[in-house]
């Protein structure tokens, strides 16, 4: 772990040493190369406790004070760039051209809500009442809490952490057990950025502490708010822990999208398009196409495409700038990936390229294509978080709007035509809370990212992603003279 920022150099380089308390893995080499510490719940405590104590001068700071932490944050973000890609890369195993690309995602959350710093913040609404003001105001929430996932390390945190702390909320984070550093490391920056001591506290641990942590600031009354990305079983369980003391909740859960290829698409635009949403960080998203229906005039070609593209990635550690696709996350996710597989092939798919599990150090799952995938195959109704592109082809528009729609999930779905009237129809017809036109990328820190159904509760980025993170105080206030 070589890291020449300062700042970086000096909080993260001693977690290399110590080997003691929680390992951190790099996947593509299944070796610990740093170790954090196990934080234990009367920890939490203590750091809810402090995090109150801190909050309310945060909270009566300006918001242009606030927005100007956020702006240098961006800066050191943007000094420190290369350092943060290659924890990502380290502790994650993505490519490091996609780690780099995160952290530019990252930072953009930073930028978009220190911009927001000078924004209005309420609304003035006419009076029904006759010398009376009716205004709206947002205020912070206090104490607040986020859980984090190990996909997407840096981004999922910012994404979060900026407009907590642009409504002038203190932040309890507790980031994957599998990927500590790039918290660790924002956490420092922040501080460095000028940030008061309390507001930010990094709550690291392994895999069995997770329950503990969570449970803690679950159970605290001080805290106002969770804000969860990761699996719907456990956000199920954090949404249901949260009842008791009724939390502001966010969920950012499982997807299953679909990505649908009408006869009318542009065909090459449909597969450069398919190979990001699919295979950018090596297939574990949320927002990756999971299903894909091809219309089945254009399926053969389509797939023939695919096919040749496919078999053209290179997998390999992400440090090495050959390899498109990188490990996955640990030998857990190459089980799942190869029962669905299996699964699927067992039900009648047929696999055109890759198939397998790459034997030797590291956890790495070849690159696949499996076509004519039936409806009872797990991978339709589950996500498989890997490379493994499955298509189906279908006939009727109607039809794959309806199979696209039959799952639980509401994330994100994707499609290609170029027939106006039906995009228009199609993004109607999609019970997703994000479509995606045309593109395999419909992530930005301007837009409001979310799902519905069981994807989730509210909405991330954009100004939507603030009002999330802050309270509404109605006044109704009466000026009559005597
Ligand atoms: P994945 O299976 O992809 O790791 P999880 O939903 O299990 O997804 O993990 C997302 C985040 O939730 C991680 O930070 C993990 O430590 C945390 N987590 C897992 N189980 C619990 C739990 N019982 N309570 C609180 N947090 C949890």
């Amino acid at each position: 772990m070589q890291l020449e920022h300062p700042v970086l150099a000096r909080a993260l380089q001693p977690l290399a040493h110590t080997e003691t308390e929680v390992p951190v893995v790099d996947p593509a080499r299944g070796e610990a190369f740093a170790w954090v510490p196990r934080v234990t719940p009367e920890e939490v405590a203590a750091a809810i406790a402090e995090a109150a104590r801190a909050q309310p001068a945060w909270g009566r700071a300006t918001w242009a004070e606030r927005a100007a932490v956020l702006a240098r944050l961006a800066r050191l973000m943007s000094d420190a760039a290369e350092d943060l890609a290659r924890l990502i890369t380290l502790e994650e195993g993505k490519p490091l051209a996609e780690a780099r690309a995160e952290i530019a995602y990252a930072r953009s959350f930073v930028e978009y809500y220190a911009g927001m710093g000078g924004t209005e913040i309420g609304h003035v609404l006419a009076s029904p009442f006759p010398d009376t003001e009716v205004r709206t105001e947002l205020e912070p929430l206090g104490v607040t809490a986020a859980i984090t996932p190990w996909n997407f390390p840096s981004a999922m945190i910012t994404r979060k952490l900026a407009p907590a702390l642009l409504g002038g909320n203190a932040f309890l984070l507790k980031p994957a057990e599998a990927t500590p550093l790039s918290a660790l490391a924002l956490s420092a920056l922040a501080h460095e950025a000028g940030l008061p001591r309390g507001l930010f506290h990094v709550l690291t641990g392994g895999r069995n502490d997770a329950a503990a942590i969570g449970g803690a600031l679950t159970s605290s009354p001080v805290v106002k708010k969770l804000s969860f990305t990761g699996s719907t079983t456990v956000g199920k369980l954090l949404l249901a822990q949260c009842a008791d003391t009724v939390k502001r909740v966010t969920l950012e859960l499982g997807g299953n999208a679909p990505f649908l290829v009408f006869d009318d698409a542009d065909l090459d635009a449909a597969v450069a398009g398919l190979l990001v949403a699919k295979f950018r960080n090596t297939g574990q998203s949320c927002v990756a196409a999971q299903r894909v229906y091809v219309h089945a005039s254009i399926f053969d070609r389509f797939v023939d495409a695919l096919a040749e593209r496919v078999a053209r990635l290179e997998t390999g550690p992400g440090l090495d700038p050959k390899n498109h696709i990188g490990p996955l996350i640990d030998a857990r996710a190459v089980d799942k990936v190869e029962g669905h597989v299996e699964d699927a092939r067992e039900k009648g798919a047929r696999v055109l390229v890759g198939g397998t599990r790459i034997e030797g150090r590291g956890s790495f799952y070849a690159p696949t294509l499996l076509v004519d995938f039936s409806k009872d195959a797990r991978l339709a109704a589950e996500e498989t978080f890997g490379p493994v592109l499955a298509v189906r082809r279908f006939s009727d528009e109607a039809e794959v709007i309806a199979e696209a729609n039959a799952t639980r999930a509401g994330l994100v779905a994707y499609f290609y035509s170029e027939s106006a009237r039906r995009i228009a129809r199609v993004s109607r017809g999609l019970e997703f809370g994000m479509v995606g036109v045309n593109t395999g990328l419909v992530s930005t820190a301007v837009a409001p990212f979310g799902g519905i159904k069981e994807s989730g509760l509210g909405r991330e980025g954009a100004r939507e992603g603030l009002y999330d993170w802050t309270r509404l105080k109605y006044v109704c206030a009466r000026y009559q003279e005597p």
